[in-house]
């Protein structure tokens, strides 16, 4: 059975700054996180919602371009699959990235 120096509850911005900062001052830290590593942030607020006000913005351009003198047809659409793609290994990396410096097997 493992033993830690302290138990951060929840994975988030909140709960992986606490961790990572015990574990630079050489605690050995355990993290339970009952769902995503990064909590809200990272994988439902910041990062993913910025992927989707940046597609809204181009859709919006794509839909009003003839008043911008750009004929683009005007019946633009949006795929959400495709949408949220992009954003997708960036999250994996800074979920990753985040949990290689607290995670203790
Ligand atoms: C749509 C949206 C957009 C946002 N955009 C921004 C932005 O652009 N900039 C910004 O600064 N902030 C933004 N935020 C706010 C930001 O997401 C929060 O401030 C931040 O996530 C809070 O971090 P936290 O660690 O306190 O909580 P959370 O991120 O909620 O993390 C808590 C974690 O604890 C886990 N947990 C809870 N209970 C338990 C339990 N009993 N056992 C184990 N695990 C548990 C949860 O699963 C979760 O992973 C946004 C929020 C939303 C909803």
């Amino acid at each position: 059975m493992s033993s830690f120096d302290i138990i951060v509850i929840g994975s988030g911005p909140g709960g992986y700054v606490a961790a990572i900062r015990a574990s630079q001052l050489g605690m050995k830290v355990g993290v339970v996180e009952k769902a995503e590593p990064g909590g809200i942030c990272l994988n439902w607020g910041c990062i993913p919602t910025k992927a989707l006000l940046k597609s809204a913005q181009v859709l919006e351009y794509c839909r009003h371009s003839l008043d911008y003198g750009i004929n683009s047809g005007g019946d633009a659409s949006a795929d959400f699959s495709a949408v949220i793609a992009p954003a997708l290994p960036s999250l994996t990396a800074i979920r990753n990235n985040a949990a290689g410096m607290y995670v203790v097997t």
